[in-house]
């Protein structure tokens, strides 16, 4: 349910602003973005309010669903790999570009990616 945290920033909402909301404990917040618990289907419709999406949405970030960005050549701009992102630490691998030969590196975890060149 790390969609959940991933919306949540987006909105720039705390986890104390988005409990009360929802009328709830912080911790349960908590609980939904470390994947300890899984908000209830009362709460996910809320949710999907308050983020304006979809339950499904929210959802596929599910420990089950694994989120893959794809990110685009630095240097030439076409599309590269995909990398899964739903992972606790940030990784980093690099490669060379089979468009422009060019190298670059990508980081990506915690939801997140980057590309940068060489
Ligand atoms: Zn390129």
């Amino acid at each position: 349910m790390n969609k959940i945290k991933e919306y949540r920033e987006q909105h720039k909402l705390s986890q104390e602003e988005l409990a009360r909301r929802l009328g709830i404990d912080r911790s349960s917040v908590a609980k939904w973005e470390s994947g300890c618990n899984t908000p209830r289907l009362a709460h996910l419709l809320e949710l999907a309010k308050i983020f304006r999406c979809s339950v499904d949405e929210l959802a596929k970030g599910g420990d089950d669903m694994a989120i893959s960005k794809s990110v685009n050549c630095p240097h030439c701009g076409r599309k590269l790999n995909s990398y899964t992102v739903d992972t606790a630490s940030i990784q980093r691998t690099s490669g060379t570009c089979p468009s422009c030969g060019k190298r670059y590196t990508v980081e990506y975890g915690k939801g997140k990616i980057k590309v940068s060149k060489g």
